[in-house]
Formats: C-alpha cells, sequence, structure tokens
C-alpha cells in the first residue's frame, strides 16, 4: 500500500468513526462497513440514500443501520455459503445414523448366526430345527430391511450430496464475481495476479497488467443518474471482456476503475490491447434505452505495466496506477506505459541539468 493510499483509507476510515459517533449508531463492525462505504462514495445509490436520511433530519437508528446494511451491503453469498454448509452437515448426520444402525443390525444378525451354529453343534430334534430356521428367517429378513433402507438412504444422499456441490460450485463462483458487472472481482483479481505472477516467475514469460479509469464519471453520473452509470460500468466491463482473449482476466477494480492482466503479453502487447479497448470505449455512442436519448461517448485511461523480476503484485499495481495517473494529467482518453512513465520521470532531471 502506498502512503497516499494508506492516508485515503485512513481519512475514509476517520470519517466512518465520526459519522457514527455523531449519529449514535452503535460502531459495530457492519455499521462500520456502512459508513465506511459511504465515506468512499463507491456506492453512489448508497449515498444518496444516506445523504437524504441526513437531509430528512430523520434520527438514525440501529434498526435503520440494519436496513441499510442488509439492503446494500450483505452478501446473500455468505448466507448461502452457511446453508450449503449447513444441509452438508445434516446429510452426514443422516448417513452415519443409517450406517450405525446397519451396524448394530449387523452385529445382532452375526451373533444370532453364531448361537445358532452353537446349537446346530448339539443335537436338535425336528421341532427345534424348525424354530432355529424360523428365528434366522426373521433375522435375515430384518437385515434384508436394515440394508434396504440404508441403501436407499445412500441413494438419497447421493443425489443430494450432487445437488449440493452444484449450489456449492455456484456460490464459490459468484463470490468470485462482481454483483454488477458479472466480471471478475477485486478478490478473484487478487488471487489470479498472485497465480500469473507464480507462473511468470516460474518459467520467465512475460506478464502485464492494464489498468482502466473511466474518465469524468462522476460528472456523467451527475449528468445521467447513477443508474445509467451503472449501465455505462457494465458496457465498459463487457468491451474489456471482448478485448481479451485466453488466460486473460478481466476484472473490476473497485467503482469505475477495472484491472486487465495479461499473461505470456509483453509491454508492447498490452499497450495494444489497451489501445484496443481504449479505442473500442470511445466509439461507442451511448443510449438510453428506455428514452433512446442519445448520451454521447465516454473515454477512459489507461495505465500499462509490465512484470519484471524485482516486482510483486503491490509494486506492479503500483507503477501501473502511475502511469494511469500520468494519462489522466496527459489529458486522459490515452494509454500510458511504463517507458513513457521514466521518460516524464526523465524529462525533468534533463531540465535541471541543462539550465
Ligand atoms: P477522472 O477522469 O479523474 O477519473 O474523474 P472521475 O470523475 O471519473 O473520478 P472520480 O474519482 O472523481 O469519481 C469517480 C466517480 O465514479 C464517483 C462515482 O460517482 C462514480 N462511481 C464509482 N462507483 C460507481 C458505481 O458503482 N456506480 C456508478 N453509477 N458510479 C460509480
Ligand atoms: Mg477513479
Ligand atoms: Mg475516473
Amino acid at each position: 500500500m502506498s502512503d497516499q493510499e494508506f492516508k485515503r483509507t485512513l481519512g475514509y476510515a476517520n470519517a466512518a468513526f465520526d459519522l457514527l459517533k455523531r449519529s449514535g449508531i452503535p460502531p459495530y463492525p457492519q455499521f462500520y462497513e456502512l459508513l465506511y462505504t459511504y465515506a468512499t462514495g463507491v456506492n453512489p445509490s448508497l449515498n444518496s440514500r444516506i445523504n437524504a436520511i441526513f437531509r430528512s433530519g430523520t434520527v438514525p437508528s440501529s434498526e435503520l443501520a440494519e436496513t441499510l446494511y442488509n439492503e446494500f451491503l450483505k452478501s446473500d453469498v455468505n448466507d448461502r455459503m452457511s446453508s450449503v454448509s449447513e444441509r452438508m452437515h445434516a446429510r452426514i448426520e443422516a448417513v452415519h445414523e443409517a450406517i450405525d444402525s446397519a451396524m448394530t443390525t449387523a452385529n445382532a444378525y452375526s451373533g444370532s448366526l453364531q448361537s445358532a451354529s452353537g446349537d446346530l453343534e448339539r443335537n436338535l430334534d425336528a421341532n427345534d430345527m424348525k424354530a432355529l430356521a424360523t428365528r434366522l428367517l426373521a433375522e435375515t429378513r430384518r437385515m434384508q430391511d436394515t440394508n434396504r433402507q440404508l441403501e436407499s438412504k445412500l441413494e438419497a444422499s447421493r443425489e443430494d450430496i450432487a445437488a449440493l456441490q452444484r449450489d456449492l460450485d455456484d456460490v464459490r463462483r459468484e463470490s468470485m464475481l462482481d454483483p454488477l458487472t458479472k466480471i471478475a472481482n477485486r478478490k478473484s483479481f487478487d488471487e489470479g495476479l498472485a497465480d500469473a505472477i507464480s507462473e511468470a516467475e516460474a518459467d520467465g514469460s512475460p506478464l502485464s497488467l492494464i489498468l482502466v479509469d473511466i474518465d469524468h464519471f462522476k460528472k456523467f453520473n451527475d449528468t445521467y443518474g447513477h443508474q445509467t452509470g451503472d449501465q455505462v460500468l457494465r458496457l465498459v466491463a463487457m468491451m474489456l471482456k471482448s478485448n481479451i482473449k485466453g488466460k486473460d482476466l478481466a476484472a473490476r477494480y473497485g467503482g469505475e476503475e477495472f484491472v486487465a492482466v495479461l499473461p505470456s503479453t509483453d509491454l508492447d502487447g498490452a499497450i495494444i490491447a489497451a489501445e484496443n479497448i481504449r479505442k473500442a470505449i470511445q466509439a461507442k455512442e451511448l443510449l438510453k434505452r428506455s428514452t433512446n436519448e442519445k448520451l454521447g461517448r465516454i473515454t477512459a485511461s489507461f495505465g500499462v505495466a509490465a512484470f519484471s523480476r524485482k516486482d510483486n503484485a503491490m509494486s506492479l499495481i503500483e507503477r501501473a496506477d502511475q502511469c494511469l495517473y500520468a494519462a489522466k494529467h496527459a489529458g486522459r482518453n490515452r494509454v500510458v506505459s511504463e517507458n513513457e512513465l521514466i521518460q516524464i520521470e526523465e524529462a525533468p532531471a534533463k531540465d535541471v541539468s541543462a539550465a
């Protein structure tokens, strides 16, 4: 984490604490998360709701905070995960019980067989033989019944467990996606980048990173509303995804920032990819679906960095971020790579020595 990012996040944290204190909402983790999110402004719908509450003069209560938390932040992925794990637990318990009961019956049966074999060693008359056979037959039927029950319970479990497996896969997949844009979320980006770095380190193959930030998106939101803004985020996510290939990973990095991890791609290749995405975004004329109103075009700025042996995930992201920052400063709607960053950094030094 850079100093700048540390200061920024600390600012959000302080703002969240202030709001908790001022509004008298108990500082439970979920309420802190709610107001931290508010302080960052990444969730405009949440912010407009909270602003409206503040404006109306309503005294915020724990109940209100709970409602907002459930509506805006609570992830149903966790709930579904617990439900799957509870059902899995119940299933395993039922199978255990069925196996225990089958074992008890099997032990009793084996006891009966042993005592029958003892009886057979003695001289039995016809009546005793008949009684013995009847007893064994009854025991065998009981054994068969228990086995059948066990079989059907195991069969039911097999189907249940297959369904649970599918649910678990769904939950796992969803927990890796950003709910708004349905592309990879920050968590899967972090994991994907770590994997890509390990691979690049292991076989020396190139690896590049593209950071994307939509230009003047705040203004777009202010002009056309957050819902239209959300549509644009979905569109940009799709354009990013459709302009990469194979092992590449496109993710929402946060707010209106996106990222692409490009394994087996050197800096030049990544610059070309970024240019393609930039042009695709710029070329799209935005239409509001409901009214067919023309919304003009949006553009985005790009920072591109290539992994080097000295890098880790953080230093690579930071370099791409510096490039992105330089792209914004150079006028937006452009791609800046780390090559240009070096030139930009070196330029003032030359000026000084020339002076
Ligand atoms: P710049 O060109 O410097 O990047 O300007 P900007 O306005 O894009 O940047 P800034 O960081 O000031 O604002 C980012 C805006 O992105 C703030 C917020 O309105 C918007 N935003 C972030 N997340 C979301 C979201 O999930 N939905 C919508 N609709 N807007 C979002
Ligand atoms: Mg931004
Ligand atoms: Mg922006």
